[in-house]
């Protein structure tokens, strides 16, 4: 299988990012533009960023194996976009075996293909679902958000909700609490039964 680029790889995250002791492989690229992106290296070019294959990703974070197990941990594929790369998470599972948690932190703002291949492979979802109105989905990110809902409705649908947290940010210049609350109560009428609402910080962003 072919690289795929990565912005970095993180090791011993303690319950940031999913269950136990976990390790964050962020990849290169991502479908939407946020305003204040966390990651903007994610969008910039990706010469000079280590890539691997699943293959030699998984040999460089085996080495925490004992921790994962211990822990009940594992690995969180982050970005960017990892939902862009199902072939290489189901490659990247079929290498560590079924013990590993894997966890998804996602915008799902992706194919529906893609989200069916990969969901097998994954234990967790995290889901930056932003906003649900597509109006302010559009100012903050550039693109409708009618993908990702529909992704997000086939999870729930596949039964997933007890493996979903969505992300439910109040967005600084963009949405407002009752906007927020809107969002949490028109996902909670689809299904979502977990979520993390918190505050955008708009100081650190570029
Ligand atoms: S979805 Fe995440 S990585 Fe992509 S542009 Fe938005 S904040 Fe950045």
């Amino acid at each position: 299988m072919e690289e795929a680029a990565f912005i970095g790889v993180a090791r011993h995250r303690l319950r940031t990012d999913g269950e136990g002791v976990t390790t964050l492989a962020a990849f290169h690229g991502c479908t939407l533009r946020c305003r204040y992106c966390l990651n903007p290296q994610c969008l910039r070019f990706a010469q000079s960023l280590p890539a691997f294959t699943p293959q030699t990703l998984y040999e460089m974070v085996r080495v925490d194996n004992l921790y994962f197990l211990a822990t009940g941990g594992g690995v969180t594929f982050g970005g960017g976009e990892p939902a862009l790369h199902p072939a290489f998470i189901t490659r990247f599972r079929e290498l560590c075996g079924p013990e590993w948690g894997l966890t998804l932190e996602s915008a799902l703002n992706v194919p529906a293909e893609n989200v069916r291949q990969l969901a097998p492979a994954i234990n967790h979802f995290i889901i930056d679902i932003k906003d649900t109105c597509d109006e302010i989905y559009q100012r903050y990110t550039g693109r409708s958000n009618r993908q990702a809902l529909d992704n997000l409705q086939w999870l729930l649908q596949e039964g997933r909700a007890n493996d979903i947290l969505v992300r439910l940010p109040l967005i600084p210049e963009f949405n407002t609490p009752a906007d927020v609350d809107r969002s949490q109560e028109y996902l909670q009428s689809l299904g979502v039964r977990h979520f993390d609402r918190f505050t955008y910080r708009t100081d650190i962003q570029k």
